[in-house]
């Protein structure tokens, strides 16, 4: 049975160089697998041209390279949003998306399989959540991206299915693996980080003193109106995840990003632009204002004209402010938009 061997992409880079000692080899042949692993993105065994050909031979035997597969890629007509259905081997599926914006090349990671927190106006929330992804899943994501991609790639968000601090240690993990030199050797200031305000994350986050970019999603300026929309605020109100915020950005000398998902007649409001001032103003942050993808009935997104009179509303705050009008409506690309249910259900 597959199950029974062991998976190599789900090694972190000290794991592999351990797991070969186990095995009788010396460490750099783990630096050499996990090279081929991520860096050179190979598929099978026999193209690890530098390790003895007895030592391929055993990791034929004992070892499992494939961990996910593309099972399906829509691209938007318009927006050149890419969308990839990706099948895990026990068969359930997650999503990923390509944004590419000129020279600006972003991927959307997903951490889990749905999502357990099931905030009132997001797709992935309404499926619950399925598992939580390895680490190997998640970097996977990238390698069948950067095959896809005619550019490389820039910017790493992990952003889609899922609350990534609610699957810590392998979103870490996974984010270790893109930064690593002989993994994708991507920048940690380029790899975000999107949390839905998990406060005893955010803090261990600022203690491990990972470089990675931390994203918060306040969208709400009321602990009333954000308990309805995001239940994880009865647990961490308003006041304490801006503690932990500014927990992290002390300790890191960190900005962060608070993300502000705005649907009509819910959040946009200048009294909730007033309050926004206020509240994202106790933070070094920038304020990323995101119309509502319409995904669940009761939301609406605000008209272009509203959404900017908000935007004006918070001219003169301590804070920059940018508008992220989300690509890729047409195939359910866009933020919150991802939900594998149906996929799940055909595919038992
Ligand atoms: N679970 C994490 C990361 C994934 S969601 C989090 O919540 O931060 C990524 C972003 O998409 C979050 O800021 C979330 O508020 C936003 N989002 C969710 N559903 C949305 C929708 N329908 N339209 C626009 N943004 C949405
Ligand atoms: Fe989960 Fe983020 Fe969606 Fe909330 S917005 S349900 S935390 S994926």
């Amino acid at each position: 049975m597959s199950s029974a061997r062991i998976q190599l992409k789900n090694f972190s880079q000290a794991e592999l160089e351990d797991w070969v000692q186990t095995q009788g080899h010396k460490p750099f042949r783990g630096r050499q697998i996990f090279q081929w692993l991520w860096q050179k993105g190979i598929q099978e065994f026999s193209e690890m041209t530098n390790l003895p050909k007895s030592f391929v031979e055993e990791l034929v035997k004992k070892c499992d390279l494939k961990l996910s597969s593309v099972h399906q890629v829509q691209t938007s007509r318009t927006q050149e949003t890419s969308k990839f259905l990706i099948r895990l081997n026990d068969g359930i599926f997650v999503e990923t998306v390509l944004i590419p914006e000129g020279k600006r090349v972003t991927v959307c990671l997903s951490s889990q399989v749905g999502c357990a927190l099931d905030c009132d106006f997001c797709a992935t929330g309404k499926m619950g959540l399925l598992r939580n992804l390895t680490s190997g899943e998640i970097a996977d994501q990238l390698l069948h991206v950067r095959r896809f991609s005619e550019q490389p790639i820039t910017n790493i968000v992990f952003m889609g299915m899922g609350e990534p601090f609610h699957n810590y240690d392998q979103v870490i993990k996974a984010a270790d693996i893109l930064n690593a030199e002989l993994g994708f050797a991507h920048g940690a200031r380029k790899i975000t980080i999107s949390t839905s305000g998990l406060v005893p994350q955010i803090r261990r986050f600022a203690d491990e003193g990972h470089r990675y970019k931390l994203a918060v999603s306040l969208n709400a300026s009321q602990d009333s109106s954000r308990s309805t929309l995001m239940p994880i605020n009865k647990k961490w109100n308003i006041a304490e995840l801006i503690k932990a915020c500014q927990y992290y950005t002390r300790a890191s000398s960190n900005m962060l990003t608070f993300e502000y998902v705005i649907m009509d007649g819910i959040n946009d409001n200048l009294g909730d632009a007033r309050r926004l001032m206020k509240i994202a103003g106790q933070v070094f942050c920038k304020v990323n204002v995101i119309p509502y993808n319409e995904v669940v009935d009761e939301y609406v997104r605000p008209s272009k004209k509203r959404v900017e009179a908000f935007v004006e509303a918070l001219q003169g705050a301590r804070f920059g402010v940018t508008v992220r009008w989300s690509q890729g409506d047409d195939i359910d690309a866009a933020c919150g938009q991802l939900s594998t249910i149906a996929q799940e259900v055909i595919g038992r």
